[in-house]
């Protein structure tokens, strides 16, 4: 099984859909341990992803995630920007000219994605970030791919760990970002940023 440069685009404009849909919601847990903007962060990002994609949709994979990436680093204010932004442009860069990527390709880009969010944020997993839906979630998808299963099972059941995962967020003092001035008053309160994560692997699953 491997996931075609069509597919890609598809699920990159789905992820838009999501994000602006989810827009209020990601808003409203960022107003309780933030700053109340990451919807709005993130649907601006998105939007302008979705314009800017027309122009690439024909290219290869590297590219058209990397475009994705720069336009999230140059759109998207606050911190959720440049690390979601480093995340599409290096899982870009690990499939230079690629129309179709297969189950491992997909391991590299996410690790890569993985690599870049800590290299640019500095966060490790339990510090209450995004990296503590996608990197469970990753691992999740690594298992499944190892057991044999194929891209969209293991998407699935990736998806399936981001749910646990996010809520476990709840359970974590947040030691990174704007919560991370709340301290202990940020437990209880579920990551926003690790919120859009399980929106993507959301649309991943169904890709
Ligand atoms: P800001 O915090 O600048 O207002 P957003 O509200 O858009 O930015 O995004 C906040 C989210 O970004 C947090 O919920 C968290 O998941 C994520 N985040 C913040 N700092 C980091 C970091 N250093 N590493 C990884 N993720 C981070
Ligand atoms: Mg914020």
């Amino acid at each position: 099984m491997t996931i075609s440069k069509d597919k890609i685009v598809e699920a990159v404009i789905q992820i838009s859909e999501e994000i602006k849909k989810n827009k209020q919601y990601l808003t409203d847990l960022d107003a309780a341990i933030g700053d109340g903007d990451h919807g709005i962060n993130m649907a601006r990002g998105f939007e302008a992803v979705e314009s800017k994609i027309e122009e690439v949709k024909s290219k290869d994979i590297g590219s058209i995630l990397k475009t994705t990436g720069m336009t999230l680093v140059s759109f998207v204010g606050g911190a959720s920007g440049p690390l979601y932004g480093t995340a599409f442009m290096k899982a870009g860069q690990v499939v230079p000219g690629k129309y179709e990527i297969n189950a491992q390709d997909i391991i590299n880009m996410m690790a890569a994605a993985v690599d870049g969010i800590k290299q640019r944020g500095k966060a490790e997993v339990g510090e209450k970030t995004m990296l503590d839906v996608i990197i469970p979630s990753m691992e999740a998808y690594k298992k499944a791919i190892s057991e044999g299963k194929n891209i969209k099972q293991a998407f699935e059941l990736a998806y399936e760990e981001a749910q646990v995962a996010l809520e476990k967020t709840k359970l974590l003092v947040a030691k990174k970002g704007r919560a991370s001035y709340l301290g202990e008053r940020s437990l209880g309160f579920q990551d926003p940023g690790a919120t859009s994560a399980l929106i993507i692997f959301g649309v991943l699953k169904s890709i």
